[in-house]
């Protein structure tokens, strides 16, 4: 059987760099470090960071006066820095910079008097903390919603999650500019995700089956099974070696390998490892 992996994988550049901070800053201030919900969407990294004796809590309010706060890689609303900033925690962000972008280019629009749009996950962290920057956000979700959205009339300045599909935001977009009266919108679907994603789908067009490796609770890991599986039906999501069943395999040829962007390069390795055991 052979196997292909995709050309991204291991941690993105903002996921690496929020472990790398948490871990620095649990050396550092050793049981005083809390995240605020977890750092990154990847239950095995999360319980490592537990053992190096980094706390989660669920309320900002729960982290004691003057210890740390550690802020996640997808952000939070500044209305969060400002409530942490009053309980005197010490703060230390790990937003990733391609997120702080985002939050710069609502800030901008919003200034400029556009209505700012955000193509996102509703209730995504990302998304909470991007409309946390500005009054009223429109959140569309789906081509479905950018139909309905009452926009007419209106000046709107569009951005998306940075792990959205490139594909469907550039339909939103279009979408919303045929409706408003005025629409600019800016890219920023990360490049990490936009590598991913063509990847999934140039991966899952030339193999019998497709293995995405990831986390459930991953937004950018359920869009590359999604694309995967748009044109692949034989594709499956595992979060460990533990979960490939010998039968997905039963008559392939070939077997095509992605990750998410939280997903350790370990767990790539070891899903290898196995799917070459089976070849
Ligand atoms: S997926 Fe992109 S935006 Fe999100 S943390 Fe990684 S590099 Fe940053």
């Amino acid at each position: 059987m052979k196997i292909s992996v995709s050309k991204e994988i291991g941690f993105c550049f903002g996921v690496a760099r929020a472990v790398k901070t948490a871990i620095e800053a649990s050396n550092k201030y050793e049981g005083r470090v809390y995240m605020l919900g977890d750092i990154i969407n990847n239950e095995i990294v999360i319980e490592m960071l537990k053992g190096k004796g980094i706390k989660k809590v669920d309320r900002l309010e729960d982290i004691p006066n003057g210890d740390i706060f550690l802020v996640r890689a997808h952000g939070v609303p500044p209305d969060t820095f400002k409530m942490a900033k009053k309980k005197n925690l010490v703060i230390i962000d790990a937003t990733c910079p391609m997120v702080q972008k985002i939050h710069g280019a609502v800030v901008s629009f919003d200034r400029k008097g556009y209505r700012v749009v955000i193509v996102g996950d509703r209730g995504h962290d990302e998304v909470i903390g991007i409309a946390g920057e500005v009054e009223s956000p429109i959140i569309i979700s789906d081509k479905k919603s950018a139909e309905k959205a009452r926009v007419e009339g209106m000046k709107l300045g569009i951005v998306s999650q940075s792990t959205q599909y490139e594909r469907d935001v550039s339909e939103i977009v279009d979408i919303l500019k045929k409706k408003a009266d005025e629409a600019v919108a800016s890219n920023t679907v990360c490049n990490s995700t936009k590598t991913r994603q063509r990847e999934a789908a140039r991966l899952s067009k030339e193999n019998d089956v497709m293995i995405v490796i990831g986390s459930k609770r991953s937004a950018n890991t359920g869009r590359l099974k999604m694309i995967s599986e748009e044109n692949n039906p034989k594709t499956k999501m595992v979060l460990t070696k533990d979960e490939l069943d010998p039968i997905w395999f039963e008559d392939a040829e070939s077997v095509g390998v992605t990750a998410g962007a939280s997903t350790r390069i370990e767990e790539v390795d070891d899903v290898v490892g196995v799917l070459e055991e089976m070849s």
